[in-house]
């Protein structure tokens, strides 16, 4: 991945992709004082762009660090990034570490290092095909406690477990793993948050100790104009056999339906359906208002 053509935003500065390095002891890489963001483009537009340069600075403040940038220039930089690199359809990684002054834990004078790459991540709008449905294993790890971990912080740290519960379940076969919480409650999945339907409505994990991602507020907002009501509430993994439909939904997943969670069975159907063709339109970019 280091060695692409195109530019990275690095500290202010665009500069070819090759050359934005960081030295080996930097905070952020020993003691994970890492936040980044997730984000896409579509049709040359950040989708929420200002939300996710808000959750950023928010991420950081929660490990203790205030990244050296308004939101306002966040995005500044975000849109010269896509454009400089040709972009109309695009992922976007803002990441946000302490550089390599201290090396304890301690680290309160580090330089706070801000970097801005876009890569291509096509979409899968095929409906048909993602209506099948994807595999989700579930997770031996589950999401810590609020009281042991900044859960609400975009936080690298907090990564650990989605790679390793990921890992095993591709080793396994599966797409991803869906990971409950530390009571043993339905939480999310590696990288995405799940959404299940029954008789019309929408359940959801209430988002208290997991990322409450802005494509699940998305979905809310959209499921809500469409009249479908949205529980948010605490689900038990005893009760997923209970549920009709399924689905993930994030920025890279957007809405993506899911067909098998270990032993339990769930067929992609209208509210699905509905979910990922309201998603779809609503990333489309809107004209700017006159
Ligand atoms: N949970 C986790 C663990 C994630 O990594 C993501 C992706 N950022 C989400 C949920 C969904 O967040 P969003 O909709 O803001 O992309």
């Amino acid at each position: 991945f280091d060695q692409r053509e195109g530019y990275i935003w690095f500290d202010g500065q665009l500069v070819p992709w090759a050359d934005a390095k960081l030295h080996v002891l930097s905070h952020g890489l020993h003691y994970a004082s890492c936040v980044f963001e997730g984000e896409r483009a579509y049709g040359g537009q950040i989708f929420k762009s200002t939300e996710h340069s808000e959750r950023f600075r928010r991420s950081a403040e929660l490990l203790d660090f205030a990244i050296p940038y308004s939101v306002e220039e966040l995005d500044a930089a975000k849109a010269l990034t896509v454009a400089k690199n040709g972009f109309r359809n695009c992922y976007v990684r803002p990441v946000a570490w302490r550089g390599s002054e201290m090396m304890a834990v301690a680290a309160q004078n580090s330089t706070i290092h801000v970097a801005i790459a876009v890569w291509d991540w096509p979409s899968m709008f095929d409906v048909e095909q993602k209506m099948k449905g994807i595999r989700l294993d579930i997770a031996e790890y589950r999401r810590p406690d609020p009281k042991t971990a900044p859960s609400h912080s975009k936080a690298a740290g907090l990564y650990m477990i989605c790679t390793i519960s990921k890992h095993k379940a591709e080793k396994k076969g599966y797409a991803d793993a869906l990971m409950l919480d530390w009571q043993g409650r339905v939480a999310e999945c590696t990288g995405a948050n799940v959404f299940f339907a029954k008789g019309g409505a929408l359940h959801t994990p209430i988002a208290d100790c997991f990322l409450d991602g802005i494509t699940r507020r998305t979905v809310i907002d959209l499921a809500k104009r469409r009249g479908i009501e949205v529980i948010e509430r605490r689900i038990m993994p005893e009760e997923l056999a209970s549920f009709d439909e399924c689905f993930i939904c994030g920025t890279g997943a957007e809405v993506t339906p899911v067909s098998e969670i270990g032993p339990h069975r769930f067929t992609p159907a209208a509210v699905s359906r509905a979910m990922l063709e309201d998603y779809t339109a609503e990333v489309q970019p809107k004209a700017k208002a006159a």
